[in-house]
């Protein structure tokens, strides 16, 4: 291989290395990951809000319970009395509060009902927040394995083409290289154009006859373009 082929070759690894950099970096997934990522922890912080949510409503319910319990034995004790009492007033004192109890019975039941229907409420939010979190953490897995694997090809292609670029590098004289090396820094990538025909490949800017005259004169594989001062490759002889 001539060393202007070499070089040729070689600013094709280099945008090739370039783009593959680029994709590794731009990789769908990896935008998909983060959004996966962000939708899982608000779901965190939202189950976590449900579950305090469902706690408070069971100590709530736990204290009615006792409060219910306290309340029943209390009419016990009333109903237990009122089967000695013969005095009048002492009658009509235990039946008051027997029925003052009854009310707080009656006012106990109905807020045990309330809160019954807001722990269902609470309980399902739970539970849909439990599926969206499994399907989320699923997604992310998925998502991640195909970024894994996407990464792995790109970092398997470059890893080849680092392989031929030293390979390359090594048939092209150390004076080349530098100007290469240089050139690739200054022109962002694209150091080396060919000639089609009578037009540089990159500035596309047609050579003027005596240019072109020059060029085919001189003989040599590599030149500098008079227009942008790329590195010229003239003919890529083997
Ligand atoms: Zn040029």
């Amino acid at each position: 291989m001539s060393e202007a082929t070499a070089l040729v070759r070689l600013q094709e690894i280099d945008l090739t290395l370039l783009r593959l950099s680029k994709a590794a970096d731009q990789l769908p997934q990896r935008g998909k990951v983060v959004a996966a990522r962000a939708a899982s922890k608000k779901v965190m912080s939202e189950l976590t809000k449900i579950m305090g949510q469902r706690k408070d409503v069971e100590i709530e319910l736990a204290d009615l319970e006792d409060c219910k319990k306290l309340l029943e034995g209390h009419v016990a004790e009333c109903q237990e009395q009122a089967k000695d009492v013969v005095d009048y007033r002492d009658t009509l004192d235990l039946e008051e509060q027997l029925s003052l109890l009854a009310k707080k019975l009656e006012k106990v039941d109905f807020d045990t009902e309330r809160l019954l229907e807001r722990l269902e409420t609470v309980e399902r939010a739970e539970r849909n927040a439990e599926a969206l979190k499994a399907r989320l953490a699923k997604e992310e897995q998925a998502l991640t394995e195909s970024w894994r694997q996407a990464a792995a090809d790109i970092t398997e292609q470059a890893g080849k083409l680092k392989a031929e670029r030293a390979d390359i590098v090594s048939g092209i004289s150390p004076e080349l290289l530098d100007r290469y090396e240089k050139a690739r820094k200054r022109f962002g990538g694209v150091a080396v154009e060919t000639l089609v025909g009578n037009k540089p490949s990159a500035c596309r800017v047609t050579l003027q006859p005596s240019s072109f005259a020059d060029i085919r004169r001189s003989a040599s594989e590599v030149t500098t373009c008079p227009y942008c001062k790329r590195i010229l490759v003239v003919s890529q002889e083997a």
